[in-house]
């Protein structure tokens, strides 16, 4: 396996020796992966059964923890009929599996003793219980505001945790300099992306080998837009698909610096203060692939102030959701967009719930709770 520096262009060992390309651009699997349904591994019902498609297929993979497909629930919003991605079925509770275990089976395969992340919670509970179930030392660099239940699960793992003063990136510097291990940022790690691309994957099959029109995603550092259009991508190329579905990204109005990018907006980016947490990020990491694949699908990118957020909460909680309010703006997202487009002219509809409520219970009580 090679890497290939998505800046400059150079090919780079498929290890753990370096995280990012020596010109700091972001390394990226060197393939282009392609997929047709007559290669999907039957027998198996999780993300792994796209094997052929993956650069770890089933017969490398040495962990699981039971990642299962999650199910595409078919849903009234607004009065019209969308899908919702259930991504809190996870065995952690976010699609950050798909992308951990990816990158944990890697390490494995690469004999690495102890990984070092950095995350606002979700990816950080993924990489601590992969890595338990591995048998690999775990360093998890978190925000210091990080949800206390999120650390619980964490710390309950064996993973030993630095709580880090300051905004999420002050987080990500740290661990980039803790030397006690590899760093496998998932921001930053090739094969992450790679993980979360099976949604994609999962999605067409699930909807009888049809790729969705427009897919609405919440988006902080963006790994889930280049997910999907990873294998969107391969779907065409497979000749499973005749377009690339529509991807639109929702970020917090707090929490904007893609959606300035991807408008062309002046200023800087917002602080990064909001009630969703895991796309709480100022400066991210693939800011030019995200832009530039929300514009390569004809894709957009909202943003929505947290009374939406809790608007959308709400909405899920009384259909019987429990999911996180980063979540829910992307719900918030669906309904703007569902007020912008005729009811006829949009085609099938996807948002992708990426995370538990179970594991923020107080805060969506709290926010939801006259
Ligand atoms: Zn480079």
């Amino acid at each position: 396996m090679r890497y290939r520096c998505r800046r400059c262009g150079r090919s780079q060992p498929g290890d753990f020796s370096l995280w990012r390309c020596p010109c700091g651009g972001p390394l990226w699997w060197d393939a282009e992966p392609r997929l047709h349904r007559t290669e999907i591994v039957e027998a198996e019902s999780s993300m792994w059964r796209y094997g052929p498609a993956l650069p770890i297929g089933l017969a490398q993979r040495r962990i699981t923890l039971g990642e299962v497909v999650t199910p595409l629930l078919a849903v009234e919003w607004g009065g019209r009929k969308v899908w919702f991605k259930d991504e809190t079925r996870h065995p952690t509770g976010s699609f950050k599996d798909r992308g951990v275990a990816m990158v944990v089976n890697h390490a494995l395969a690469h004999r690495v003793e102890r990984l070092v992340e950095d995350s606002s919670g979700n990816a950080a509970a993924a990489f601590a219980a992969y890595c338990a179930a591995a048998g690999i030392g775990c360093e998890v660099h978190v925000p210091a505001t990080t949800s206390t239940a999120k650390l619980a699960q964490v710390i309950a793992h064996g993973a030993r945790v630095h709580q880090v003063a300051g905004p999420r990136e002050a987080a990500a510097l740290a661990a980039q300099s803790n030397s006690a291990g590899r760093y496998a940022g998932h921001n930053w790690h090739p094969l992450f992306v790679e993980g979360i691309a099976t949604i994609g994957y999962e999605l067409w099959e699930q909807a009888g080998y049809v790729v969705p029109d427009q897919v609405i995603v919440p988006v902080g550092n963006g790994s889930l837009v280049l997910g999907l259009l990873r294998s969107f991508t391969a779907l065409l190329a497979g000749g499973e698909a005749h377009r690339l579905p529509r991807i639109i990204g929702v970020q917090s109005q707090a929490s904007d610096a893609i959606h300035r990018r991807f408008h062309g907006l002046p200023g800087s980016p917002a602080a990064a203060r909001t009630i969703a947490e895991g796309i709480a990020i100022r400066a991210t990491t693939h800011e030019d692939e995200v832009v530039a694949a929300l514009h390569q699908t004809n894709g957009d990118c909202y943003v929505v102030p947290d009374a939406e957020v809790v608007t959308a909460l709400r909405g899920a909680l009384a259909m019987g959701l429990f999911i996180e309010p980063t979540s829910a703006v992307a719900l918030a997202g669906l309904t703007r967009l569902l007020a912008e487009q005729p009811a006829d002219g949009a085609g099938r509809t996807v948002v992708v719930l990426t995370g538990s409520g179970l594991k923020v219970a107080d805060a969506v009580a709290k926010l939801t709770t006259n």
